[in-house]
């Protein structure tokens, strides 16, 4: 077994030695408790633009945490998201980071505000448990707020879901709101002692759109709709967007169509796929063991007869799945009746006041003074919802005052842009991504406003590390960090992210990036079909021809 798996038996239930090395005075946790704190949603970080001076003066690392909330379907009050804001302030950096999961991250937590972090954002009625580790993680769902049954119905499996795959152990009480301590082992009767091999991730999805990229995930349900009526979903498994470099056991995959159930069966079916990635997942290489390579190796038929066998009756195949579109919400738009909700673009999903636009002050304002619903959308965007229709303009006008603009129409290529955090705080990243990628747009906007196709959606996602936090695998344009200031280039995923594009350069410096882009750019302009985005051409050309087209 790996070690992480040594780690999770002795733990006790995810314990370990956490409550006394939180309560001791060291800046940051042993190895063991690195490991068992990401389960209660927290990394251990340091800065890493520190690291080198502090190595050379004889200081250590400048430790610091990431603290995860657990927020299913990306569903917040007014409440809760200035708490988050609160909390930024008194024990983060001054910034909120939404995720690409819908959840929201506080970065640089030292060691003693951990505790206090963790406390308020259970005061606020929320929950870190299960942000991180090897455990079903957040719960996507498409975060509209129509008033159609189906938007509500999406958001009620995903709390559902949450709620019924959330581990039971009373460590997390114990160690961070001062539960009593029982005495005994807890009854994990889904995980077992050593919880899942891997990480495990969930969404769940309207046809037709797939803003939640359902097919990255370990278990997509997609919603089939007669009319108003939920008739049922489709089940789709073994998705992962996760690689190593020079591992040829790993690689990123498309979840496979499993087969059609009925509502009320969801929770014994996620339940059944979950454990049998805790029964059959690798755990001795950690690199290995999610569930798609379970999928891959044992096939799509052996998954859905052990499902079967595991929630004892047959079950109906998979329908076929539409999506047309990957609608990121963004912009003012009808909720009912009078009501609106306005799409927020927040680049990278970082929530901070800088010189050119102050959005953590704007939004914080606006929050306090209109006290909307709150909905994050797996584009790391935040939408304030149940607006009267009387004051969108008032609404508008405030935003600009504080230099936001509301308009989804000013964002060009930004808009469809997502990175991961990367450098500094990232302990796996190997290059820059959300500090890398305004200058990236920028070169970006100048090539399409040059070629005349600003108009035209383009899709750009960034990551520090082949691990694809930020879903690069599903844009027109994927980047992914190999090296230190060296990317891979990805073309030719399509609009609905039911494809995952393909390699196209290998080891590009950073500041090449945009002049590698642009004979392909140019092609696109030259000869694409009325409409057809830049994913679509690619795929249509086929990347050896634009590799040509390099090489020329
Ligand atoms: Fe870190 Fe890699 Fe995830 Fe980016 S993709 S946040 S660098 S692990």
């Amino acid at each position: 077994m790996s070690d992480n798996e040594r780690i999770k038996l002795e733990s006790q239930h995810l314990r370990g030695t956490l409550a006394d090395e939180i309560a001791g005075d060291a800046s940051h946790l042993s190895e063991d408790s690195v490991q068992l704190i990401k389960f209660h949603g927290s990394y251990q970080q340091d800065d890493r633009d520190a690291r080198q001076a502090r190595k050379k003066a004889g200081e250590e690392k400048a430790y610091q945490f990431m603290v995860r909330a657990r927020i299913p379907g990306g569903a917040l009050t007014a409440e809760q998201y200035l708490a988050f804001d609160d909390m930024a302030q008194s024990y983060g950096n001054g910034t909120l980071r939404l995720t690409t999961r819908q959840g929201i991250q506080l970065h640089g937590v030292i060691k003693r505000k951990v505790k206090p972090t963790i406390r308020a954002i259970n005061d606020a009625l929320l929950s870190t448990l299960a942000a991180c580790g090897d455990v079903n993680r957040n719960v996507m769902a498409c975060p509209a707020p129509t008033p159609s049954r189906s938007d509500a119905q999406v958001q009620e499996y995903a709390r559902r879901l949450a709620e019924h795959l959330a581990p039971k152990t009373r460590a997390y009480h114990e160690i961070w709101l001062d539960g009593e301590k029982v005495e005994g082992p807890d009854d994990e009767p889904i995980y077992g002692k050593t919880y899942l091999p891997r990480k495990f991730k969930i969404a769940v999805a309207h046809s037709g759109d797939n803003c939640v990229d359902v097919f990255t995930q370990d278990i997509g349900f997609i919603a089939e709709l007669n009319g108003e009526n939920l008739e049922g979903f489709t089940v789709v498994a073994g998705g992962g967007m996760g690689s190593t470099n020079g591992k040829s056991e790993t690689y990123p995959r498309l979840a496979t169509p499993i087969c059609f159930i009925e509502p009320e069966d969801v929770l014994r079916v996620a339940e059944a796929i979950v454990t049998i990635h805790r029964d059959y997942g690798d755990r001795e290489n950690r690199k290995h063991a999610r569930l798609k390579y379970v999928v891959e190796e044992l096939g799509a038929d052996w998954l859905r007869t052990e499902i079967e066998r595991r929630v004892g009756c047959l079950l109906d195949d998979p329908h076929r799945i539409v999506f047309h579109d990957v609608d990121d919400h963004l912009g003012w738009r009808r909720e009912s009746g009078d009501r609106w909700f306005l799409g927020l673009h927040v680049t990278s999903g970082r929530v901070i006041d800088t010189t050119r636009s102050l959005l953590r002050s704007a939004l914080r304002a606006v929050v306090s003074d209109f006290r909307p619903g709150i909905r994050l959308s797996g584009q790391q965007s935040i939408l304030l919802t149940g607006i009267p229709e009387a004051l969108c303009a008032h609404i508008d006008a405030i935003f600009a005052d504080y230099g936001v603009s509301t308009d989804p129409g000013s964002l060009g290529v930004k808009r469809y842009a997502l990175a991961c955090p990367a450098l500094p705080t990232c302990g796996l990243a190997v290059a820059e991504a959300e500090r890398a990628l305004p200058q990236l747009i920028g070169e970006l906007q100048a090539q399409v406003e040059t070629l005349g196709l600003e108009r035209e959606p383009l899709s750009v996602r960034m990551t520090g590390c082949p691990n694809g936090c930020a879903r690069p695998r599903m844009g027109d344009i994927g980047i992914v960090g190999r090296s230190f200031d060296l990317y891979d280039l990805y073309l030719g995923g399509d609009w609905a992210n039911t494809r995952m594009n393909v390699p196209f350069a290998q080891g590009v410096k950073r500041t090449d990036l945009a002049a590698t882009l642009r004979p392909a750019l140019e092609r696109w302009q030259r000869e694409r079909s009325e409409e057809e985005s830049f994913g679509e051409f690619v795929y249509r050309v086929g990347i050896d021809a634009l590799n040509a087209t390099v090489a020329l």
